[in-house]
């Protein structure tokens, strides 16, 4: 998967795509991350990429043109480098957007480029959504100062789910909304902690009845901490 992240931090990605998981994922080649300053497209050499709103109010609104030139800059580099002639989509992280599911980091994981677009101060000059936007996504219902913790949010969210960047022990495959609801508890050494101590039925060796115990405490879970989720699923 490569991700082209049109930013005016463009530190704050590389330093959070550089560790871990997504940090072995861009090393082995899995992803790969390019960032593009939008304040390098600055309308003047004071580095200008806001201004005031027309109609006054409060706040610095981002302007059209830095992030179109940013955006055909990444648009050069991807025709320059490839055959294809359809322009990735491009997603801008926004409040505004439709709120980031697993459902949704399945559906982006399916392209091999995407671009990302961060906005800041009081948001984007309307005509470049238009102009340009794809997708908008959120991460939630509230407001962030700028787009990059919800793009690095999106990326890992995405990354997991390309072939390759999870090992075997890492799979995603049980986890919390694979099937639609939560993932049952985990447990590891010591057996018995602060007098607690691990389920008899994970140290019984009978694998049929742990899976039949990890699916009801799975619904179970559900049930008590996302009952919503349980509403979404037929039968349940
Ligand atoms: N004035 C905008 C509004 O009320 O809809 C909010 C602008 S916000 C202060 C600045 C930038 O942060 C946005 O352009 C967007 O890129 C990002 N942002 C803020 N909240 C977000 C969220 N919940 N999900 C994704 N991006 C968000």
């Amino acid at each position: 998967m490569i991700y082209h992240v049109l930013t005016l931090f463009p530190e704050m990605i590389q330093q959070a795509v550089s560790h871990s998981i997504l940090g072995r994922a861009a090393n082995s080649g899995h992803i790969s991350v390019n960032c593009i300053n939008i304040r390098d497209f600055a309308v003047n050499k004071h580095g200008q990429v806001d201004d005031s709103p027309y109609g006054g109010g409060a706040g610095m609104v981002m302007m059209a043109p830095p992030v179109y030139d940013a955006y055909q800059h990444v648009l050069c580099n991807i025709q320059k480098n490839s055959d294809a002639l359809s322009k990735p989509p491009l997603i801008y992280l926004s409040p505004q957007g439709r709120v980031l599911t697993q459902k949704i980091a399945e559906e982006i994981a399916l392209s091999q480029e995407i671009i990302l677009l961060c906005g800041h101060y009081e948001g984007l000059d309307e005509r470049i959504i238009e102009e340009i936007v794809t997708d908008e996504i959120s991460i939630g219902d509230y407001v962030l100062t700028g787009g990059e913790p919800a793009a690095i949010v999106l990326m890992d969210a995405v990354s997991r789910l390309v072939p390759g960047v999870l090992g075997k022990a890492e799979s995603f495959k049980d986890e919390s909304f694979s099937d639609g609801i939560l993932e049952y508890p985990h447990y590891t050494r010591p057996p018995v902690f602060r007098e607690r101590a691990v389920p008899e039925v994970l140290l019984s060796g009978h694998h049929g009845n742990i899976d039949a115990w990890r699916k009801a405490q799975a619904v179970e879970r559900t049930r008590v901490k996302r009952p919503d989720l349980l509403g979404e699923i037929k039968g349940m």
